[in-house]
């Protein structure tokens, strides 16, 4: 099962005209018969059902505060009875620490972040790799500022990637057909239109026409396209929706629950 709980960019919006498609900063939860996978922890993490069941792990694409900003406000952190892993292939585990303790902390945030960090347990990315070898996780550095790490894993034969956020560039293009290929679904990035783009150069994202033209070279059953900007409503993403030949492309809708 794989629930959106986040698919815009930048800062979470809540208007009506974008509530169909959400307003969430960056989440995705992935659930198998063993595991909870969760990718990033924008606001769209406050929602996520953290399993005493399952095994959970986090996965952070990098530090930016629309992946990060919902980590300590998720509603069940009270009743869990475990640990949550979280791991970025961005940073090593000390680091990744240091980075949220200091994000989480006077004059930005009004409680000990150690009460909440304690139910983390922080391990380097490739030990997560080496640990969970039946995911079959692996990781993509991307063109972001500062970078950012898109993931896939592959559970029973299916798999699934999640790269945001990217700036598309026509050298990544033979890397990221590769690492994606093959695949159940993708979560990419596209957060404006070509239009929009020669304002934003440099910025770290794609447009919706770089993800709906690199959809067409994966093998891929399902390319969702997320980190929509925060101006985009409803209306446009449905009208431009319209418009995609290419009926395997689709926008990330939160609380779209799709089997996996
Ligand atoms: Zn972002
Ligand atoms: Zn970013």
């Amino acid at each position: 099962m794989i629930i959106n709980h986040g698919v815009r960019g930048s800062v979470p919006t809540s208007q009506q005209n974008n509530i169909l498609f959400g307003g969430n900063t960056p989440c995705v939860e992935i659930r198998t018969q063993k595991y909870q996978l969760i990718f990033d922890c924008g606001s769209g993490f406050t929602k996520v059902n953290l399993s005493n069941d399952l095994e959970t792990i986090l996965f952070i694409s990098h530090f930016h505060h629309d992946h990060i900003q919902g980590l300590a406000f998720n509603n069940h952190f009270s009743s869990m009875k475990k640990k949550i892993t979280i791991t970025s292939a961005h940073s090593n585990k000390i680091d990744t620490y240091n980075i949220l303790m200091n994000y989480y902390i006077s004059p930005y945030f009004p409680v000990n972040f150690f009460e909440i960090i304690r139910k983390f347990k922080f391990l380097e990315f490739d030990q997560v790799t080496s640990d969970y070898k039946d995911l079959n996780i692996k990781s993509i550095d991307l063109n972001h500022p500062g970078n950012s790490y898109g993931y896939s894993i592959t559970n029973n034969n299916k798999k699934f990637c999640y790269l945001l956020d990217n700036e598309y560039e026509d050298f990544q293009e033979k890397k990221i057909v590769k690492f994606c290929n093959d695949s159940h679904t993708v979560i990419w990035d596209g957060m404006y239109l070509d239009s929009e783009l020669s304002d934003k150069k440099g910025w770290g994202h794609s447009s919706i026409e770089h993800g709906v033209i690199l959809a067409d070279k994966i093998n891929v059953k399902n390319f969702l396209i997320s980190h929509h900007s925060p101006s985009r409503s409803d209306k446009e993403l449905k009208n431009i929706q319209k418009t995609f030949i290419n009926k395997k492309v689709k926008f990330a809708s939160e609380n779209n629950i799709m089997e996996f």
